[in-house]
């Protein structure tokens, strides 16, 4: 139901949360992060509250300086930790607020083609077609404009890949998702009030809009992946 993304200077498992707790008045049942280590996607994932995800971290740390969290209103799949976002393969983790209509169609296809689903969410159909394309040849980027176009549904979506050190990459359609500039380090985020901590220069993605942010800059595309600029604005959202 929220979601966050940091490309930090400094370990953002944390500060992860501290976002994803800005976000509690939408409601949720699980929450989790996920990072890379020696360039390995890495995750921690909880039901219930972010003081259980917290004091998983707290116990097993994570020090990744890049990274992804989310809070969980379970669509589909029971509100369990299997279900909790990020998913992941070896490639990716993903996280995603709304619904996918047609994922199973998809997770049929995906499977037949050999990928094994962990989970029950129509999310988990997101990660294996990315992964998918990852496996074909093409870039991330390019990766994960070649799925948008085979979802049905609103969402917004966050991904970090195995191996990317300085990047995050974003995509929202009828479910908003902001961008916000630090100095040296970039956030995506539900909404400003989730990234006030950190920064209070936010754009906001149009609907259909994707971005792929490094540690210094946001470039942005429209639905037909031509590169568009969406102003900068100062927050009113208060730290
Ligand atoms: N449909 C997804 C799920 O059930 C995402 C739900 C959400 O927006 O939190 O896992």
């Amino acid at each position: 139901c929220g979601i966050v993304g940091i490309l930090g200077k400094e370990a953002v498992a944390l500060p992860l949360v501290d976002a994803l707790r800005r976000l509690e008045y939408r409601g949720y049942d699980s929450a989790g992060v996920a990072t890379l280590e020696g360039g390995e996607i890495v995750r921690r994932r909880a039901e219930g509250k972010l003081r259980n995800l917290e004091s998983k971290l707290g116990r097993d740390p994570l020090n990744g300086t890049i990274g992804i969290g989310h809070t969980r209103w379970a669509t589909h799949g029971r509100p369990t930790e299997a279900n909790a976002h990020p998913h992941a393969t070896g490639r990716l983790a993903v996280v995603h607020n709304g619904i996918i209509e047609n994922f199973r169609d998809l997770r049929e296809e995906l499977t037949a083609d050999g990928a094994r689903f962990q989970s029950d969410t129509d999310t988990e159909v997101v990660a294996h077609l990315v992964t998918r394309e990852i496996d074909r040849g093409l870039t991330p980027l390019a990766a994960v404009h070649a799925t948008l176009v085979r979802l049905r549904g609103a969402f917004s979506l966050g991904f970090i890949f195995a191996g990317e050190e300085d990047l995050i990459i974003g995509a929202r359609r009828g479910s908003p998702l902001a961008i916000g500039y630090g100095d040296g380090e970039m956030y995506l985020g539900s909404d400003a009030i989730a990234l006030a901590p950190f920064t209070d220069m936010v754009a906001y993605l149009d609907d259909g809009d994707s971005v792929a942010l490094t540690h210094n800059s946001a470039t942005i595309y429209d639905d037909a992946r031509r590169q568009v600029h969406r102003p900068v604005q100062k927050s009113q959202a208060s730290a």
